[in-house]
């Protein structure tokens, strides 16, 4: 038996150890971070990246692992692990990058010699369903032998099964929208990306009056007298009626923009529109395709939408609170209608509100 298969046959429990923990995780950033954490000492190497082509981050995720080894002032070393996730998959490297697309090209695990450095750079694709939906990428000194490859294989395949599984309880089994957990549990990560990706310039009040190129926005939407649709067809046709809504709306929103089933007949729609104007535009356009769609059996059916600015510095139930006021309001004055929060307030339509705040008094 050579050293290498040694080192590993050592290493096995360790190893499954370790799987154990990450299949007992329940959260799929964790998970992400617990196979960097499971690989690198298996492979000897202090960094290791994961890159996802990610639904949520609308580009590659990339999430780094480094293991530093500290010195302490008494003289004891200590290793340090960091994670820290990156949105901008600008910033990829181009050899990276050019590792990734042959990766991605050949369906199957690259290596290249990093610039300027003896050191190898060694890319493994992560598999969701068949498609390839990530990389897993370290840099090292040697090749990979047989039986890392192989251990390096099965573990991403644990990893990938176990991440569908959990993705799976964050879809509505209904209209296959992300479901309400999945905003909710998202919630940080959703507002890490916006606050990365907005863009305020200028102006006394940004939060106010965007004129960022890719301001954000939250949308409530409730399909209107949903239980007369129940009442008079039954739920098959009530259930058939959501699942078209769904894809309507869909369909009238980019693939970069997110949709949630948030409960029974009630959407949230998170989007980015450069202003107040052209996030109402948008609402409008999916308001109105839902009205004119032809349903089967019911004939027409039309929602009511409130929305609000997405700006990171408020908090997310704050923004949905507001949201869902000017969604009351799209109700109360007739339904069928698009409601904009902040334009209500300043209008003194309604009065400004602040989530669990002086309200409750
Ligand atoms: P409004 O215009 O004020 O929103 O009236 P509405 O009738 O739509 O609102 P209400 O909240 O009174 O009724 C919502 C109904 O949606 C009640 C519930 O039975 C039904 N519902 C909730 N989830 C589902 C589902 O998954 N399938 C079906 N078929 N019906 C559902
Ligand atoms: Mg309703
Ligand atoms: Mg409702």
């Amino acid at each position: 038996m050579t050293a290498a298969n040694e080192t590993t046959k050592v290493q096995i429990p360790g190893l499954l150890h370790k799987l154990g923990k990450m299949t007992s995780i329940r959260d799929t950033a964790l998970l992400e971070q617990s196979l960097l954490k499971t690989l690198c000492p298996m492979l000897g190497v202090l960094d290791s990246s994961l890159y996802r082509i990610d639904d949520l981050a609308m580009s590659t995720r990339v999430l780094h692992h480094h293991l530093s080894r500290i010195v302490e002032p008494d003289g004891v070393a200590r290793l340090v692990e960091r994670t820290e996730e990156i949105f901008n998959s600008s910033s990829i490297a181009s050899d990276v990058r050019q590792l990734l697309d042959n990766v991605r090209l050949l369906s199957k695990p690259c290596t290249r010699r990093r610039a300027q450095s003896e050191d190898l750079l060694i890319a493994y694709p992560l598999y969701g369903g068949r498609e390839i939906c990530g990389y897993f990428v370290f840099s090292r000194d040697r090749e990979v032998t047989l039986t890392e490859d192989a251990i390096i294989k099965g573990v991403l395949e644990v990893f990938a099964n176990y991440y569908d599984l959990l993705d799976v309880s964050q879809r509505d089994r209904l209209t296959g929208l992300l479901n309400r957990q999945a905003l909710e549990s998202s919630f940080e990560r959703i507002w890490t990306i916006l606050s990365r990706s907005t863009d305020p310039v200028g102006t006394a009040d940004p939060r106010r009056t965007p004129t960022a190129t890719h301001a954000h926005w939250m949308a409530v939407i409730d399909v209107d007298h949903f239980k007369n649709i129940n009442d008079g067809f039954g739920h098959v046709v009530g259930d058939e009626v959501l699942l078209l809504v769904s894809r309507v709306m869909a369909a009238e929103l980019r693939s970069s923009d997110l949709l949630f089933r948030y409960g029974g007949e009630e959407f949230v729609a998170l989007f980015s529109a450069a202003t107040r104007e052209d996030a109402a535009a948008i609402l409008e356009r999916l308001r109105e395709s839902v009205e004119q769609h032809g349903f089967p059996q019911v004939g027409q059916v039309t929602v009511s939408i409130g929305f609000s600015i997405a700006d990171p510095g408020d908090l997310p139930q704050q923004v949905l609170s507001w949201a869902d006021r000017a969604l009351y309001q799209a109700k109360r004055t007739g339904r069928n209608r698009v409601c904009d929060y902040q334009a209500l307030v300043e209008a003194g339509e309604m009065e400004a509100a602040s989530y669990g705040g002086s309200e409750l008094f």
